[in-house]
């Protein structure tokens, strides 16, 4: 199962803007290889990896591309291409042991005083390297039961202090829908922090609308929000403005990239992402070593590598633009720091 759901407006309602624009995503990779005069590519894309994982990319991050570039750091995190054919050895399809910690509710609370509610299994993009191409959301969403086995999952834990919206992406709900789990969300005591991870502002800006804005700036919490960046070239100025927007409202803005051959696995492009994130008001927070999942061992950065990369931005980068290097382990108490 794949992320694939799409946003379904209210029949009374007219589809908001960013709406039509999710809608109108490219989904078929020859179209894009049209879009971007990279048309001879066409003979490496992967039809199995295409049904598995179908390409999906908002116009407005295509625009972003560089034409007649094969190597775009953009385009590679989207195109399925026959790399992702290979089955290798160690590349699994639970890289994160997700399926074990799931409680048949959307939530997953695996670390102390946090837990993660799979909020919807959409997204507006579909990235290659991303573990969720093979987990089942589409049954384990928490929006999908009402939010109601979320809820009581929640409550029955005192020690919860922070609720983080995942997915998929969170902001592929409507904000109608989310404005119902946080109002529901307002009769937990134990909450005190909501953290919302999305890549929304990052591909569809136009996402942040005012509705949305009035919706964040109105909840009772500090809120943090976690974009997902993962190169330079990604922040333009319609993100820039939605971050500015959101910044406005009080929310407080990360971001987690995931080390990725071939898209910023050099020292150079991780101080330009940091400094592109500086300048949109965002603090990087994380940079993940790849999530060992079948079909994307050729987006891989030895761990060696990574420290190498490590140890270069430390000397190029002040302490506050260095992101944490960070993988995912099943069992663990947090993540594992480098
Ligand atoms: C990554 C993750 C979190 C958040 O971890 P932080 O280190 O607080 O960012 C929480 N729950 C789960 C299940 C996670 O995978
Ligand atoms: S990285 Fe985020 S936006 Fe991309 S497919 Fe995975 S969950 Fe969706």
């Amino acid at each position: 199962m794949q992320p694939v759901m799409i946003p379904v407006p209210s029949p009374t309602r007219q589809p908001e803007r960013w709406q039509t624009l999710w809608r109108d995503a490219v989904r078929d990779p020859v179209e894009l290889l049209r879009l971007l005069g990279l048309d001879a590519l066409a003979a490496r894309l992967s039809v199995p990896a295409t049904a598995q994982f179908p390409l999906r990319v908002p116009r407005g991050f295509v625009a972003r591309m560089r034409r007649g570039d094969p190597h775009d750091p953009l385009l590679r995190q989207v195109l399925p291409l026959d790399d992702e054919d290979r089955l290798v050895p160690g590349f699994t399809l639970d890289a994160v042991g997700d399926a074990a910690a799931k409680g048949g509710t959307g939530v997953i609370h695996k670390y102390e005083g946090r837990a993660l509610l799979i909020a919807t299994g959409s997204c507006a993009i579909h990235c290659r390297y991303c573990f969720r191409r093979h987990f089942p959301y589409a049954e384990e969403t928490a929006a999908a039961a009402g939010w109601a086995s979320a809820l009581d999952a929640l409550r029955r834990d005192p020690t919860l202090h922070e609720v983080i919206l995942s997915g998929g992406d969170p902001l592929s709900l409507s904000t109608a829908k989310l404005a119902e789990l946080t109002g529901a969300l307002r009769s937990l005591p134990q909450v005190t922090r909501l953290r919302i991870h999305t890549r929304l502002p990052v591909v569809l800006p136009e996402r942040i609308d005012g509705e949305f804005l009035d919706w964040i700036g109105a909840l009772p919490w500090p809120v943090v929000v976690v974009l997902h960046a993962n190169h330079a070239k990604e922040i333009d100025a319609g993100v820039r403005a939605a971050c500015a927007a959101l910044r406005a409202r009080g929310v407080h803005l990360l971001n987690q990239a995931v080390l990725l051959r071939g898209v910023n696995d050099s020292a150079d492009a991780l101080v330009e992402l940091s400094e592109a994130l500086f300048t949109a008001g965002v603090l990087p927070y994380y940079l993940h070593l790849l999530d060992r999942v079948q079909g994307t061992a050729h987006f891989e950065v030895p761990e060696a590598e990574a420290l190498a990369l490590r140890a270069a931005l430390h000397a190029r980068l002040p302490g506050f633009l260095l992101p944490r290097l960070a993988r995912e382990q099943p069992g663990q108490p947090g993540k594992t720091l480098y």
